[in-house]
């Protein structure tokens, strides 16, 4: 295994100890589900994992990354990224810690935006892990890469917004309680920033209209494993429900991808660990013939050495950008998001593939979590950003020393 250079800064408890203590309570106690994970329904899966979720409160490990006064542990940015990293090491940590997307995401912009009441009707519920909720935002007639354009709108009509348009990859929205709802409420603004509000609205509304789990790589899923397509008609709620400021969804939405995409790219660095750990595994057992073991071959020796590296510039990678938002900023470390967004996405599919393949066909059943991540993750390289506007958002920066400033 290879030592994380990086120390506690914030949390009450030594955070080596607190790490090990997750890192242990992950291996007894949550990689033996994956099995049941791998094999049954989601939905059959939930009674285990809501049971999971009291234990971890009761050993005091729940929500890492909220703050105490909210009832989290209170970790920082650099911390959590490495809890994040453990939690990736199987399908569930984080929902199990409740810190999973997109609840995490929306946990972060109540506690910045909402007033007390809403904090009360729809943060607190949340923090205590008794709901879920969504983020719905993307529609399928307009590019989800430039969330400038959309269709949506909320019209005032006295003292609500009716809510109109057409929304997919809501994910979790199945069996949500709440959707944060991006639609146009200033189509004349004269800045495209400006004309989108963020606006809760309970799934029980009249004219929210769930229309399919979308199904993806072959899965509906359900619950918070699942990818909504979402009808608002006519769908009426209180004018109190605006999130912030009127015309400043844009502004909420950037301010929650910044650390939302460190918590993914940390993510998938545990992912990538634990495939790096499973090949690496098989190649020293498997035996090619008597006496023979895979790794013996020079092509798996170069997976697992281009593997290693690979890893490891992803993991200091991501804790220097975490280390920057925290001490300048997320809108100053805009370009070291990008950057990561694009290059961990690509060496977890790059790691995933070789452990695949160091697997042969037992790389493809159901009986290890790799075919899993290989379908699930290929998302990576497209939510929260296509790696091509991520790149060039990091070659634009570039160019930019170089005299050359282009915006189009
Ligand atoms: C698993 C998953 C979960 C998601 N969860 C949510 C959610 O909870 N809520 C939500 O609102 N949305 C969610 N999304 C939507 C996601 O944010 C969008 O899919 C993403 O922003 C890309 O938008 P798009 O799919 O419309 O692709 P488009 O914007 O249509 O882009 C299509 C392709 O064009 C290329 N492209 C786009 N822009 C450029 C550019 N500027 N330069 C060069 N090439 C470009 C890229 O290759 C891109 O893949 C989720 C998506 C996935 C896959």
């Amino acid at each position: 295994m290879v030592s994380h250079p990086f120390t506690n800064a914030t949390s009450g408890e030594d955070f080596p100890r607190l790490l090990a203590r997750v890192r242990a309570f992950l291996r007894e106690e949550v990689f033996p589900l994956e099995r049941d994970f791998l094999s049954k329904p989601f939905r059959e899966l939930l009674p285990a994992l809501r049971e999971k979720r009291e234990r971890v409160k009761a050993v005091g490990l729940w929500a890492p990354q909220i703050p105490r006064e909210y009832g989290g542990l209170g970790l920082g940015l650099v911390e959590f990224a490495r809890v994040s990293e453990e939690l990736g090491q199987t399908p569930v940590g984080h929902y199990l810690f409740n810190c999973q997307a997109p609840d995490a995401g929306n946990m972060e912009v109540l506690m910045a935006h909402a007033t007390d009441e809403q904090k009360e009707r729809y943060l607190w519920p949340l923090l205590r892990g008794e709901v879920r909720s969504c983020f719905s935002m993307t529609e399928p007639e307009h590019p989800g890469s430039n969330p400038t354009w959309m269709s949506t709108t909320a019209t005032l009509d006295g003292d609500d917004y009716v809510i109109n348009g057409h929304k997919w990859f809501t994910s979790s929205a199945d069996g949500a309680a709440f959707a944060i709802v991006m639609a146009v409420t200033d189509p004349e603004a004269s800045s495209p920033y400006r004309r989108a509000s963020q606006i809760i609205v309970p799934t029980d509304t009249a004219g929210f209209r769930l229309v399919r789990n979308v199904s993806v790589m072959g899965h509906e899923g359900s619950d918070y494993a699942s990818h909504a397509e979402v009808r608002y008609e006519d769908c009426r709620v209180p004018r109190r429900n605006l999130l912030g400021q009127e015309g400043h969804g844009f502004q909420i939405a950037q301010e929650r991808l910044g650390p939302g995409r460190i918590q993914h790219c940390m993510r998938w660095v545990g992912i990538s660990e634990r495939a790096f750990d499973m090949m690496c595994d098989y190649a020293a057992r498997r035996q090619l013939a008597p006496g023979v073991p895979l790794g013996s071959r020079q092509t798996v020796q170069e997976w697992i050495a281009e593997s290693r590296a690979e890893i490891s510039a992803a993991r200091l990678l991501v804790m220097q950008t975490a280390t920057r938002i925290e001490s300048e900023g997320a809108a100053a470390a805009r370009e070291d998001i990008s950057l990561i967004k694009f290059f961990v996405a690509g060496i977890l599919q790059k790691v995933l593939d070789r452990a695949i393949q160091t697997h042969g066909a037992l790389g493809l059943t159901d009986d290890t979590v790799l075919a899993y991540w290989f379908r699930h993750e290929r998302a990576a390289r497209i939510y929260d950003g296509p790696d091509e506007v991520h790149k060039a958002v990091v070659a634009r920066g570039v160019l930019r020393g170089y005299g050359v400033d282009i915006s189009i």
